[in-house]
């Protein structure tokens, strides 16, 4: 079944590509990974997905200790919202943290990193559907924001993340995707990856420039 979702997947990226002269090799998937079982992930490790999604540190950092061993190669990414108080554990697990959205936070992950001489990849999260309920910045604010956190020693932002509104038609985060792709090339941000689309579309997110896009019913299922 994961092995299935993930051919289809691929076929679907590939098509996605080709329409907007694309290589597929420039997106990669991130298969979130809440919710799941270790072997779902296994499945999803052994048929040649390396990234790996969670949205909380907690369920990571059990996921992480059993799978570590068996699949060392494989890149963890934070995808969900981070409490300041988990960043130390945050920093020792994962290879990127997508949801940075404010300096305080920043901050912190760079204490924790530079703790274990570590630098610490990190995107800003962006509000660009400006919905009230959810993590990010306001855009306009992304500039100034960037600009304090780019210096900082032990932190490398790589570019920016969003989430689209929930919704029914497969092309309505379309205007969010353009979107956070202008403000990467208008920020001053110093990075390229632009982590934008979900299962329901992620067709219209690599059509409009996303480099990551995060996966979680499309690759285990409803
Ligand atoms: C759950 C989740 C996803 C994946 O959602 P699907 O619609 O199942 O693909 C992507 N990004 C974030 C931040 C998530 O929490």
């Amino acid at each position: 079944m994961i092995a299935e979702n993930i051919s289809s997947i691929r076929r679907r990226i590939a098509a996605a590509c080709a329409r907007c002269g694309r290589d597929p090799g420039s997106v990669t998937v991130v298969a979130v990974s809440k919710g799941r079982d270790i072997n779902e992930i296994r499945q999803a490790l052994a048929c040649g997905l390396e990234n790996i999604g969670e949205n909380r540190v907690q369920e990571a950092l059990l996921k992480h200790k059993a799978l570590e061993p068996v699949f060392p190669l494989a890149v963890w990414h934070l995808v969900g919202h981070l409490q300041t108080n988990k960043a130390g554990d945050a920093v020792r697990l994962f290879d990127l943290i997508h949801s940075v959205d404010s300096l305080k936070l920043a901050k912190e992950i760079d204490q924790q990193a530079g703790r274990i001489a570590k630098t610490q990849e990190i995107l800003i999260q962006v509000n660009t559907a400006g919905e009230k309920s959810k993590y990010g910045i306001e855009p306009r604010t992304l500039a100034a924001l960037a600009e304090e956190i780019m210096p900082l020693p032990n932190v490398r932002v790589r570019g920016l993340m969003c989430l689209a509104p929930a919704s029914a038609d497969p092309g309505s985060g379309r205007p969010f995707f353009k979107s956070l792709r202008s403000l990467l090339a208008t920020s001053g941000v110093q990075g390229d990856v632009l982590s934008m689309g979900m299962s329901d579309d992620f067709e219209a997110a690599i059509e409009e420039g996303a480099t990551m896009i995060r996966l979680g019913r499309a690759v285990f299922g409803e």
